[in-house]
């Protein structure tokens, strides 16, 4: 099959969250599996700052954007991590003046105002690069708002273009709560006939939905996890377009993400003070736990559980739950906490204000840093993500294989991942970690409880759960399949 993947962001050659993990491993997955991928997305800042060896292609075009014409061209690189045998290109669509700046959406805390036009040039330079580059494409596959127009285009205005007839869309929603809109005369910007500008197609509250547009257009749709696929079709996950989902149910599934094990794995992790598997675990984590405690400032203790979270500091994780169970549980439970993350203000300052409460109870890192990110998974006993909602979420698939327990909010991802440690499940040999319902505090502090007893009481059960988490196996092999049976799928559909 050939694929060709359009991304505003692919890892790690311009990256702000998981969308561009996805777009950086499943290439190259999929390529392993045989088929021809090739991805293309804008030429940031980042990208021709970043050490990557960029050649300018002789391929020029020129897009019309609203009355103006504005001009573009290709550079190329090969994917990282691809091998010879198969070589992932990525094509960047390089215009200096949208996609040469300091940041890749916003800058000061605003979105840059011209988002819509930039995106919209992204959309027709990636559909006139197929023709330009002699591509061959059985099904371009979209990812996020940035790239809603393409299903759109290629449904009404390359319909009758030679080359383009048979090319499916399938589109990945990666998170609901950002939709790409914008004021209604940006429509102009688009260049589609107003009459698509309706309550069933690209309108949204008098406003220009560009998640929409892909919604309503492309072939077949994906979310990045089962769970998630089926909340977005309600309110209040659904953002708005719960209606519209619902509506495309039957084209809807979910794929959950991969890991990417070379990176993400304690028996080979370069960050961490001792390396481990399934089988010494215990030593392993009890030195990683020592260094973790020694380098968060908090006293060496083996025998109270060191809980940890790692993320975004935004409403979607859940902070606020967390600083209510932690006011609770510090003076009464023995635990350690350590918190690394960086994000909204407000919650830098709760975060602050608990550490210092509480200097040899709580440990807070408010920073980004990939290398602590790993020492606290090696050293951490739980990892806790109480998320108000989650796609998909990467960091219970990481403490799984670290064997820091997770305790989580049953939503999106996170239920489809983690086997509550029930005694059902205990039973069966499948309980992974810890799991509650509702979004409160008292839902979360029971299940730390349990998971706390289990601690401390129940070693030989904390053992099991620990182990069965460490053996599994979330790679992507397993998603990049199902992926291709959705593009043939697409495919069927537009042919
Ligand atoms: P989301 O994409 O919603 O932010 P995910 O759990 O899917 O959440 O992915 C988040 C990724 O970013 C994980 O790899 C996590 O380790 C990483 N991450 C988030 N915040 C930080 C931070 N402050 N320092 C290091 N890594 C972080």
């Amino acid at each position: 099959m050939n694929i060709l993947f359009v991304s505003s962001e692919v890892a790690p050659l311009a990256k702000t969250g998981g969308l561009a993990d996805v777009c950086g491993a499943l290439p190259l997955e999929l390529a392993r599996l045989g088929h021809q991928v090739a991805v293309i997305m804008p030429a940031y800042r980042q990208v021709k700052q970043g050490n990557f060896a960029l050649e300018p292609l002789n391929v020029k075009f020129d897009i019309p954007i609203g009355n103006k014409i504005v001009r573009g061209r290709l550079l190329k690189t090969t994917l990282p991590g691809s091998s010879p045998e198969n070589e992932v290109p990525v094509f960047f669509v390089e215009q200096d003046e949208y996609f040469d700046r300091p940041e890749l959406y916003r800058a000061k805390g605003e979105d840059y105002k011209d988002n819509c036009e930039r995106f919209v040039f992204f959309c027709r330079g990636a559909l006139e690069s197929i023709r330009l580059l002699k591509l061959d494409v059985d099904v371009v596959h979209c990812h996020d708002w940035q790239t809603g127009l393409i299903p759109a285009y290629l449904n009404l205005e390359y319909l009758h273009a030679a080359g383009y007839e048979n090319i499916a869309t399938l589109l990945t929603i990666h998170n609901l709560a950002y939709q790409g809109i914008f004021w209604h005369w940006d429509m102009l910007l688009t260049g589609l006939d107003w009459k698509y500008f309706n309550l069933h197609q690209m309108e949204f509250y008098g406003k220009l939905n560009l998640l929409k547009t892909g919604i309503v257009f492309a072939e077949c749709l994906t979310t990045v996890s089962e769970r998630y696929a089926q909340e977005i079709q309600t309110d209040p996950l659904g953002c708005g377009l719960e209606g519209v989902l619902a509506q495309r149910s039957e084209v809807l599934s979910g794929v959950v993400n991969g890991v990417d094990y070379s990176i993400w794995n304690p028996a080979i992790d370069p960050h961490i003070a001792k390396q481990y598997d399934v089988s010494n675990w215990q030593e392993g984590k009890a030195a990683c736990k020592a260094a973790l405690q020694r380098e968060m400032g908090l006293p060496e203790r083996s025998d109270v559980p060191l809980i940890a979270l790692v993320g975004r500091l935004a409403d979607q994780k859940g902070w606020d739950l967390v600083a209510q169970v932690m006011r609770r549980w510090v003076h009464d439970a023995s635990a350690q906490w350590v918190i690394l993350g960086t994000g909204e203000p407000h919650y830098h300052q709760m975060l602050e204000e608990l550490s210092r409460s509480f200097r040899d109870k709580v440990a807070v890192s408010l920073q980004f840093s990939d290398p602590l990110a790993h020492r606290i998974e090696a050293g951490a006993d739980m990892f806790l993500m109480p998320s108000r909602y989650e796609p998909c979420g990467l960091n219970q698939l990481y403490s799984l294989k670290y064997g820091a327990v997770p305790v989580v909010r049953a939503t999106g991802g996170l239920a489809d991942t983690v086997i509550d440690a029930n005694h059902a499940h205990l039973s069966q040999g499948v309980a992974t970690g810890f799991s509650f319902e509702s979004y409160d505090v008292d839902a979360l502090a029971s299940a730390l409880g349990r998971a706390s007893m289990m601690y401390h009481h129940e070693p030989e059960n904390w053992k099991k759960v620990v182990e069965c988490g460490m053996k599994q196996d979330w790679s992507w092999g397993a998603s990049a399949r199902e992926y291709v049976s959705l593009y043939a799928d697409a495919i069927r559909r537009k042919r």
